[in-house]
């Protein structure tokens, strides 16, 4: 099947800024691909590429099988939406979201009845004559919504298009946006530096760092096996073990990954490991505790459930996992 979005060897410097370097990726069709990383990783230079405001300085990108060298934006069968949204103050909501239909000379009518329906999809249905200053901030980003899909791109692009809102409200968009694209089944291409939203929102995720893609995969894959400390450390939070702890409970010399929440603390002398170590700080989260335990040789996070069995600080713990949730990583940087 032909990619929806394919980047071969791909990298974009500004003087000595590698912002991107050698990026491989291929998106597929229908795909909700969200592109994760820390403020300067090169997410936003890599949407820009694909949307074509930005040339690459090596490599090729292509839409659809199709070489987009030298195609200008509005040639590309892309539409981004900005986190600024970008909407035409003077015009009111319908206006707006008709603006890509009268560019391409649709009559009024038409343009009325099209973005209309746009309108509907992300329910400002009856919001068409005010103007966007007369609308909230979720009212804004819906209406830059409905403009971005009135003409039916192939692939839309969002950069951190929820950045701008409160969390709830972040929380409801994100459930809206999965659910739109579902219904349009078109591309979409998700920048984020929010690793909760791109675990819960993505059908794959790349992780990028210092313009580079460190890994691409499901959410699940990401986060139960990620390949390098970077990602363990970002996507989530993990503890870092250095190779004598596999060692010592794998047999492998490896540097490993064990999310906090994988651990089992029961009181010293429960538990069937050799893993035991003291209570060094207990922090309340509500549902969860969050534990720092010393043990020989590390220091370990565990996360368990609230309740009055959690061991007290200074208290003696026995640490079990299953053997797989220790994942063994292939580098440590
Ligand atoms: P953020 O989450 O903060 O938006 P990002 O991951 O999207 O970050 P980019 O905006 O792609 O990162 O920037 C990647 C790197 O390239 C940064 O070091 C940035 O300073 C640099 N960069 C981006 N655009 C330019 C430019 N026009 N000129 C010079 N350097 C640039």
């Amino acid at each position: 099947m032909t990619a929806a979005v394919s980047l071969h060897q791909v990298s974009r410097h500004f003087g000595p800024v590698k912002a991107l370097d050698e990026v491989e990726l291929e998106v597929a069709p229908g795909e909700f691909f969200a592109m994760l990383g820390p403020s300067g990783s090169g997410k936003t230079t890599c949407l820009r590429l694909i949307a074509g405001f930005e040339q690459p300085t090596a490599g090729g990108i292509e839409i659809f099988g199709e070489a987009v060298e030298g195609v200008p934006p509005y040639r590309r069968n892309v539409n981004t939406v900005f986190q600024d949204y970008a909407l035409f103050p003077h015009m009111n909501v319908i206006e707006n979201v008709g603006y890509p239909l009268m560019l391409r000379k649709l009559d009024k009518a038409a343009q009325r009845r099209e973005a209309a329906a746009a309108l509907e999809l992300v329910k400002l249905s009856g919001y068409g004559e005010r103007r966007p200053g007369e609308l909230s901030g979720g009212q804004r980003q819906r209406v830059a919504l409905a403009r971005a899909i009135v003409n039916k791109p192939k692939v839309l692009l969002l950069d951190e298009p929820l950045g701008a809102l409160d969390l709830k409200l972040r929380e409801q968009m994100q459930e809206e946006l999965k659910a739109l694209q579902k219904t349009l089944g078109i591309t979409f291409i998700f920048v984020t530096h929010d690793q909760g939203e791109a675990l819960s929102m993505a059908d794959r995720v790349a992780v990028f760092d210092q313009g580079k893609v460190m890994q691409v995969g499901a959410p699940e894959d990401i986060y139960r096996r990620p390949r390098s400390r970077f990602v363990a450390d970002f996507v989530g939070s993990s503890n870092i073990l250095p190779p004598e702890f596999a060692q010592s409970v794998l047999g492998e010399r490896r540097w490993a990954s064990l999310r906090p929440e994988a651990i089992h603390v029961v009181p010293a002398g429960e538990g069937v490991s050799r893993l035991t170590g003291t209570v060094v700080s207990r922090s309340y989260l509500g549902s969860t505790t969050r534990l720092g335990i010393e043990l020989k040789g590390a220091h370990i996070h565990a996360v368990v459930p609230s309740g009055d069995d959690v061991p007290a600080e200074g208290a003696r713990v026995t640490l079990g996992f299953a053997k797989d949730a220790l994942h063994l990583m292939e580098s440590e940087g």
